[in-house]
């Protein structure tokens, strides 16, 4: 069973006598088959949680467990992981064929028959069953990351281990690639730990997402469940293109009130919000109701700033009267077929359901 178990680890680095949490007693239980992305901004602690999974790294406290073994004292090249880099890190002198072949060559004694047919398997897997005698130099960037990728299938390890593989690739091939690496994940069924920062890769390859910030957990769940239900404020902000909205807000009673706006709620949605007063109300920019006219007392007026044609959508800037934007602009996603021109006058409208709540101090999420 390639059950892997992140268990209370911590990863604290000595810089020069200053000491540094990369990783902060993090739990994963991550399921066997199962496609996992680590996801967060640049220096959360990702690569340093790979690279512990991976025994590259040594980990300062907690446990990391494959199954019921205990991975912390085992060797890097004794455990059964592979693992691929942004950089494909491939043998400029050997070809194909070759850099394929050479981790079971050296770490195996594995029959050279049998070497053969993994290797004509994976590269029929991978469409590079055609490049076999090329070298690196001969390969595209995107067909290099194939043979990199190649290189990990071949070993068929218990999981696999990936760094932000399709970071050195173009957009569009990067889209491909991703579609191409879950239909290779669900062939191969290989629990996986995916590492990037990109939350739309997150969002459409994961079975489950692990949102790191500072070296914290702040959530681990299905995609929807991070999109729709945030913990925290911090995941509310990470995960959706454009971010969500958030306006500070206090609570009087059954009402959110900011400087020139009242925000009436349901006695359902005050009950779930506890005692707290300072607090944080966010809605996504695709849930807000952009119209013509008011029509509900939780309608606003706005005024329309920028509209950036998307195609299928247009994300509209919008300013409300009297009040200018905290940080950045307030955006609102609306249909593409439906039009709206700069400077022009609307009315705003935020569905009760689709409005999240926080408390400011602490970030957590109260509904
Ligand atoms: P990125 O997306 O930029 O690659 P990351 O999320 O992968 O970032 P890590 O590389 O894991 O982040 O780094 C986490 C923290 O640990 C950072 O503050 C980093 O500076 C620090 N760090 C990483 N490696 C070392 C090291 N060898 N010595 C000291 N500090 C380190």
């Amino acid at each position: 069973m390639a059950r892997l178990t992140l268990d209370k680890v911590t990863k604290i680095f000595d810089d020069d006598g200053e000491q540094i949490i990369a990783v902060d007693d993090v739990s994963i239980d991550i399921g066997d088959g199962e496609f996992l992305v680590l996801v967060g901004p640049s220096g959360c602690g990702k690569s340093t949680t790979l690279r512990m999974i991976a025994g590259l790294e040594d980990i300062t406290d907690g446990e990391i467990r494959l199954g019921d073994l205990v991975l912390n004292d085992i060797p890097a090249t004794d455990r059964d992981i592979a693992m691929v880099f942004q950089s494909y890190a491939l043998y400029p002198h050997m070809s194909v064929k070759q850099n394929m072949a050479f981790g079971l060559e050296e770490s195996t004694d594995m029959a050279d028959d049998e070497i053969s047919r993994r290797v004509k398997e994976t590269a029929e897997l991978l469409g590079i069953d055609d490049l076999i005698n090329r070298a690196p130099s001969e390969l595209s960037g995107g067909q290099q990351q194939r043979v990199a990728l190649g290189r990990a299938i071949v070993r068929e390890p218990e999981v696999f281990l990936m760094d932000e593989p399709l970071a050195n690739l173009d957009a569009k091939l990067r889209a491909e690639m991703r579609t191409e690496l879950q239909h290779i994940q669900d062939n191969l069924d290989t629990t996986t730990v995916y590492v990037t920062h990109d939350q739309v890769e997150a969002m459409t390859m994961s079975d489950r997402i692990a949102i790191l910030d500072e070296g914290v957990l702040q959530q681990c769940g299905t995609p929807l469940e991070c999109y729709h239900q945030p913990n925290n404020l911090f995941v509310a902000g990470f995960i959706g293109e454009p971010s969500m909205n958030f306006f500070d807000v206090e609570r009087r009673g059954s009402v959110l009130v900011a400087d020139d706006f009242e925000y009436p709620l349901s006695d359902s949605t005050a009950a779930e919000l506890g005692d707290a007063t300072d607090l944080q109300l966010g809605i996504r920019p695709e849930d807000v109701v952009v119209k013509s006219a008011v029509e509900a007392d939780t309608d606003y007026h706005a005024e329309v700033d920028v509209v950036e044609p998307k195609g299928d959508e247009n994300v509209v800037h919008l300013v409300f009267d009297g009040n200018e934007p905290e940080d950045g602009t307030f955006k609102a996603v609306i249909d593409g077929m439906k039009s709206v021109d700069a400077g022009q006058r609307v009315a705003v409208g935020f569905p009760e359901n689709a409005i999240h709540v926080f408390d400011r101090s602490s970030g957590e999420a109260l509904r």
